[in-house]
């Protein structure tokens, strides 16, 4: 275990077995359909390369980046970057994918602007979903595991820009998320 983490929530091999379940269920949906799957950077690069290995189906991928400014363990403000060009949504069916579904801020908004640039359906799927924490009315239409109000960190999660490497997930030490006033997520 990394001698930043309090416990391991989420082992390599829970994460990996998670995903595999996952994976039927989405490419059952898709089965048969044309498809874009739209990583929101950096949260979910870990966890969309896992998932889309896993899937037959025939699909393209585009990404956007979504960074919230709070303190280190809450989201605040919503800056998004939409890289696709609006030829790559128009027109097509989304999975839109994320690292953790906490407020709501984040899928919602990033949904509602493929929407506006002419996608037909935007499905959403997160690794993680932290339903105690919601503002916002929105679930995933996929999910790999329910975490309860804690910060965690790990498989595409960071801290100050760090831990996205870790293999598993787990929890940080309290005394290293005190006195943060800003980050990026
Ligand atoms: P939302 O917009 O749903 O409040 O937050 C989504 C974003 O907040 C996630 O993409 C993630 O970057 C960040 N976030 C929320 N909870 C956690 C957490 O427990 N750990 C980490 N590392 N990031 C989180
Ligand atoms: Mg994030």
């Amino acid at each position: 275990m990394h001698r930043d983490l309090e416990r391991i929530l989420f082992s390599e091999s829970e994460i990996l077995a998670g995903i595999d379940r996952l994976s039927v269920e989405v490419s059952e949906v898709y089965s048969g359909v044309e498809f874009t799957v739209v990583a929101i950077l950096k949260g979910s690069c870990i966890f969309v390369a896992d998932l889309v290995r896993r899937l037959p189906n025939p699909l393209e991928m585009a990404f956007v980046a979504a960074r919230s400014y709070g303190d280190h363990t809450t989201s605040g403000e919503l800056d998004i970057d939409l890289l696709p060009a609006e030829s790559e949504l128009s027109g097509r069916r989304l999975l839109l994918v994320d690292d953790i579904l906490d407020t709501g801020r984040t899928l919602f908004h990033v949904r509602t602007a493929l929407l506006d640039r002419g996608a037909t359906e935007v499905r959403t799927c997160v690794f993680l979903d932290k339903p105690a924490r919601r503002v916002i009315d929105i679930e995933a239409d996929f999910r790999v595991f329910e975490v309860e109000d804690q910060f965690v960190v790990g498989y595409g999660l960071d801290h100050a820009g760090r831990y996205r490497n870790l293999p598993f997930v787990g929890i940080l030490r309290p005394e290293l998320i005190e006195g943060d006033q800003e980050a990026g997520r």
